[in-house]
């Protein structure tokens, strides 16, 4: 089984390149996801981040009003690693327990998609690392139609790694300034690849 750590900044596309390999077969970890259920069904961990940001990041329902912390983390540097040392360890015990499950299963490709893969030293649980990469222009224009500000994504940008410092990590770069066809392509070729690495 390979496991490919797909990563890269806001915006960069790395949910798309997900879904594209998915399409081709592999079966997809997204550490996003995992972080909003622990936020849900995590009541430590839920306790954790209210001792620390306040019940202001609550919905009057008590759940985790995600928008709110995120304003909160993007901000401040400092609160962003606090929230990082409360999540990551947790999140990184689901995606373990995934990999071996989808070992057991007989899976070929599972990709993690975990815009942190780099920052929280996740790398060394995977086989290669793909990093997705798309100028700032790029990504400014496609988030803002997803409803962020330019101010909320360049805070994003600033409390993540630069391009060059995750290239510096990457096994593969997948250049994202290009339609969503030529992506497509691309990422039919990197499939290819794939398959000779991980014939028996
Ligand atoms: P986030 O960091 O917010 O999780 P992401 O890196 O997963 O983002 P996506 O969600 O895949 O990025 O892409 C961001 C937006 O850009 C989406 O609306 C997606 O449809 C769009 N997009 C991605 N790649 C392209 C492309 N090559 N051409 C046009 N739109 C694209």
């Amino acid at each position: 089984m390979k496991i490919i750590g797909l990563t890269g900044g806001i915006g960069s596309g790395k949910s798309t390149v997900a879904g594209l390999l998915a399409e081709l077969g592999a079966v997809i970890i997204d550490a996003d996801k995992i972080g909003h259920k622990v936020l849900d069904s995590d009541s430590k961990a839920r306790e954790q981040v209210v001792a620390s940001f306040g019940k202001r990041i609550l919905n009057p329902d008590g759940s985790v009003d995600r928008s709110e912390l995120g304003r909160i983390v993007f901000a401040e540097h400092k609160a962003l690693s606090l929230l990082n040392g409360i999540m990551h360890s947790r999140i990184y015990l689901v995606v373990k327990a995934k990999i071996e499950q989808y070992r057991k299963q007989g899976a070929r490709v599972v990709v993690i998609d975990a815009p942190l893969l780099i920052e929280a030293s996740w790398a060394a649980m995977v086989d290669v690392v793909w990093v997705v990469t798309a100028t700032k222009a790029s990504i400014f224009k496609r988030l803002e139609k997803t409803g962020l500000s330019r101010d909320e994504t360049m805070a994003r940008i600033r409390s993540q790694l630069t391009e060059s410092e995750r290239i510096k990590m990457a096994d593969v770069v997948v250049n994202n300034d290009c339609s969503l066809n030529e992506l497509k392509l691309k990422v039919g070729m990197l499939w290819q690849g794939l398959q000779f690495d991980t014939c028996k």
